[in-house]
């Protein structure tokens, strides 16, 4: 199958939800990573994102809308909670667990009795849906553990031939998935940190819990509240390990260490003067920095042939904390603290 890399226009764009409307995948932009969109009411067209990205049969899709109405068909019942949240962060980078509808295929779901729901808030991907005309499953369009896409030319790396038309929207604004919320009455629990941070979360929900599988290994037989949590993820093909210390106990740490291919994943600036070749992933204080360039760093480590890769622990503050989490599955949760 030919790829077309094409702008938004809205005469591409028109083709694009006629690809969807068909049945086949488009690589669509939002605001936190690019999606391999999907007409969710389509069986056969689900059942093509998991084979095109090699995902497993048991990690449920995230259905995107671009109006409320939508939402009411999808769920079967919207809490209290959820309508604030929604009113609050949507169009934005949160996804909400809720009961699904019957209307809603076991496929998107993985067979859980939730769906996940997300309006997001780039214009191209709220265009794409409204002329669709119908939900879309989306999940981000990397293969099943690579680095997610945060720009056009990353999806085409990994679904050239797969799919007929990625739009291209530019680089990502946030740059890493959605905040993935359960709730029930008025706790809010955050399955996934993103872009809509825990301090965001308590300007609506008195109680917001992060739950246990965002900062730690799953449990053997322990079963994950969000399936994707379980998977080694974001990684690139290096072995990546977090090494926790002041600049120069790191760089100390990274020499002795050091295998063949070595590099070093810093902060903005840290990179003058390094014992070892790097690569900077935003500057210290800055999280939102760190998000966006976070999957573009591990990206090109790939490209330069990284075989060790040591990298700077971020802040867990803030977006930080998404960041961390991001960071910690590409290591296979491998940190060493100095
Ligand atoms: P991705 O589409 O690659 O961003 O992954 C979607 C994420 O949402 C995965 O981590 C899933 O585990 C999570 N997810 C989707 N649907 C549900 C659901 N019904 N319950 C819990 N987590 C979900
Ligand atoms: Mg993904």
């Amino acid at each position: 199958m030919k790829t077309i890399l094409a702008p938004p226009t809205e005469e591409n764009l028109a083709r694009a939800a006629q690809f969807i409307k068909q049945g086949l995948l488009v690589g669509m932009p939002t605001e936190t990573v690019y999606g391999l969109a999907a007409d969710a009411g389509n069986e056969q067209a689900v059942k093509a994102i998991f084979t095109a990205k090699g995902r497993p049969q048991d990690n449920p899709l995230i259905v995107h809308i671009s109006s409320l109405d939508m939402l009411e068909k999808l769920a079967e019942s919207v809490p209290e909670i959820a309508r604030r949240l929604a009113e609050a962060f949507w169009p934005g980078p949160l996804t909400m667990i809720l009961p699904k509808s019957q209307q809603v295929s076991d496929t998107v779901t993985a067979g859980i009795g939730t769906v996940a729901v997300r309006f997001p808030s780039h214009p191209v991907a709220q265009r794409l849906i409204a002329l669709s005309g119908c939900p879309i499953a989306a999940p981000s369009a990397n293969l099943s553990g690579s680095p997610s896409p945060t720009r056009a030319e990353h999806v085409l790396r990994d679904m050239v031939g797969r799919i007929p038309m990625i739009l291209d929207g530019g680089e990502c604004q946030v740059g890493l998935e959605s905040t993935v919320v359960s709730v029930s009455e008025d706790l809010v629990r955050v399955l996934r940190p993103g872009g809509i941070t825990v301090d965001d979360l308590l300007t609506v929900a008195s109680r917001v819990e992060v739950d246990g599988a965002v900062l730690h290994q799953l449990e053997a037989g322990r079963v994950a509240a969000s399936p994707g949590m379980k998977y080694k993820h974001y990684a690139p093909k290096a072995q990546v390990t977090i090494v926790e210390g002041n600049l120069s106990a790191f760089y100390q740490y990274a020499a002795a260490h050091q295998e063949s291919v070595t590099y070093c994943m810093v902060f903005d600036g840290e990179e003058r003067n390094a014992p070892l070749p790097c690569i900077t992933y935003g500057s210290k204080d800055d999280q939102r920095a760190q998000a966006r360039e976070l999957f573009d760093c591990l990206r090109r480590l790939d490209d330069l042939g990284a075989q060790t890769v040591f990298v700077r622990s971020p802040s867990r503050e803030g977006v930080g904390l998404a960041v961390y989490n991001r960071l910690l599955r590409a290591a296979a949760f491998r940190v060493v603290s100095l």
